[in-house]
């Protein structure tokens, strides 16, 4: 690997605590592996609950200093780590497609999107105010003020190796808070890299600590973060299920929580939609990130009188699908992320098929072998599908149609989940009313790619709690305090 690497110190295999590059106290290690072609691409540190302690007690010290440093001061800092971070561009992108899978001009623009995070909270690191509420009383005044909320736990998913923690980190670290990141047994190279030029900005040690650890000790290890008293919040983004779990976990010390879970997102195509503009927000909705996000679209819902049109246009376009390893040029798609994604799919397009629906396109693995599965459409889908409610998290594009708006939007609403939706249509009073209508935190209308660093991310029902990004975002890493000044 260090080969490919301009900077071949970027790729750290220990963990990150304290400013101090560790192996683990049992010096075990586990592996990380290239989903392309399953090449071994480092052993990296296998950390534990003694670990995650002395990452907790380094971030707790951090603290005391971290948080009276003034807004501007962190700003500074942070806006070094941007720099470096977009000046390593290519290697963060390189590392993130071996572990990962994506094309590299998408891990590109991940590491982008990452490091906008960065960027935004700097900036915003200057601007947290409280406020002076009038007073009822006329001899006592009231104030309001912002404190960071203290040591916070980053626990992060595969699909977005980089965004997913630096969404977390820098609104925490702008907020005066230190954090301790879990980032996901697949993906730590991505982390480590971030963490070394972490330490070349000058963030001091135990503000941000990285414990690598393999599924297993990943649970021990999240249960010593969530029981801990010193930690006060804890943001997680990942499947519904574990969720749960780390909510139950923290119930007991009462921890602020921010959780970006699954999603189901739908997308309606209207009657007066533009269908090709519909096409091409489909493309980028499905089948970015071989469908692995959780605001990929996940059910289509499409007006009978334009059904056929945007099923044929969706079928044609595509066709320019490249599927390949994620470092060679021109490739647009690259593999699941291991066998056990690539099971669910197939059990999804199995189910679908056996209840009726029709295939369009694809439906099976690439001849590539490995985890690659050809960009896939069924038409015919009918709600008795798993494919229409389970995440399938997959290249994979179910079709419905549809009579009435009504019937369009209760369908979508019929989830447990509501993270992103979608949909298409050119008519004012329809988009003002739909997108009230929809039970989803992000509603994407004629557009089929939403994230960015300015709006709030975040899902209601199931999907989770909290927005990240944003001027919200902030928020959740600090607490009001109210004091009431007699005069
Ligand atoms: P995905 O479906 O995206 O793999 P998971 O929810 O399984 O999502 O995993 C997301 C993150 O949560 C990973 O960093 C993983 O190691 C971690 N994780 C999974 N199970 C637990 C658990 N019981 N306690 C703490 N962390 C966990």
């Amino acid at each position: 690997i260090r080969n490919l690497l301009k900077d071949p110190s970027l790729f750290k295999e220990e963990a990150f605590i304290n400013g101090v590059w560790v192996k683990s106290l049992s010096g075990k290690t586990f592996e990380v592996t290239n989903p392309a072609n399953n090449d071994l691409i480092g052993n990296v540190s296998n950390l534990g609950p003694q670990e995650a302690e002395l990452a907790i007690a380094a971030a707790e010290q951090a603290f005391q200093s971290w948080k009276n440093r003034t807004g501007k001061e962190r700003a500074n800092i942070m806006r070094k780590w941007f720099d470096l971070i977009i000046a390593n561009t290519q290697d963060l992108a390189t590392l993130m497609t071996l572990e990962q899978g994506k094309p590299l001009i998408e891990s590109a623009g991940e590491v982008a999107y990452g490091a906008s995070f960065i960027e935004w909270f700097a900036e915003e690191a200057k601007r947290v105010a409280g406020s002076i509420p009038t007073s009822t009383w006329s001899d006592k005044r009231l104030i309001v003020m912002k404190q960071p909320i203290g040591v916070c736990v980053a626990i992060t998913p595969w699909n977005f190796p980089i965004a997913m923690i630096t969404r977390k980190i820098a609104p925490a670290m702008a907020a005066g808070c230190t954090i301790v990141i879990k980032p996901a047994e697949l993906t730590p190279l991505s982390a480590l890299a971030l963490a070394e030029l972490a330490q070349r900005a000058g963030i001091p040690p135990g503000i941000i600590n990285i414990l690598t650890a393999d599924a297993e000790q990943s649970i021990a290890i999240g249960k010593t973060l969530c029981a801990s008293p010193v930690v006060r919040h804890l943001s997680f983004t990942g499947s519904t299920e574990v969720g749960r779990i780390l909510m139950a976990q923290c119930a007991p010390t009462v921890k602020k929580l921010a959780l970006e879970l699954g999603g189901h997102a739908p997308f309606i195509v209207f009657e007066d939609a533009d269908i090709d503009a519909a096409v091409t927000g489909a493309m980028a909705s499905k089948y970015r990130n071989s469908g692995q996000t959780c605001v990929c679209a996940n059910r289509f819902y499409v007006h009978k009188k334009v059904h056929d049109e945007f099923v044929e246009k969706f079928a044609k376009a595509i066709q320019v699908i490249k599927l390949g390893g994620g470092m060679e040029a021109g490739v647009t798609q690259g593999p699941l992320i291991e066998l056990a994604a690539l099971a669910k799919v197939e059990r999804h397009v199995a189910d679908a098929l056996s209840k009726g629906a029709t295939l369009v396109a694809g439906g099976k693995r690439s001849a590539l072998g490995g985890t690659f599965y050809e960009p896939t459409i069924l038409s015919n889908v009918t709600n008795d599908m798993l494919i229409t409610y389970e995440e399938t998290f997959g290249p994979v594009a179910p079709i419905m149609s549809f009579e009435s708006d009504e019937e369009a939007l209760r369908l979508a609403n019929h989830s447990q989940f509501g993270l992103a939706s979608y949909f298409y249509s050119r008519d004012i009073g329809r988009i003002w009313k739909a997108a009230e209508a929809l039970e989803y935190g992000i509603v994407g209308v004629n557009s089929g790619i939403i994230s960015n660093e300015a709006g709030p991310f975040g899902g209601v029902k199931q999907s989770g709690l909290g927005r990240e990004g944003s001027a919200y975002g902030m928020d959740e890493y600090l607490e009001l305090k109210y004091v009431c000044l007699g005069l």
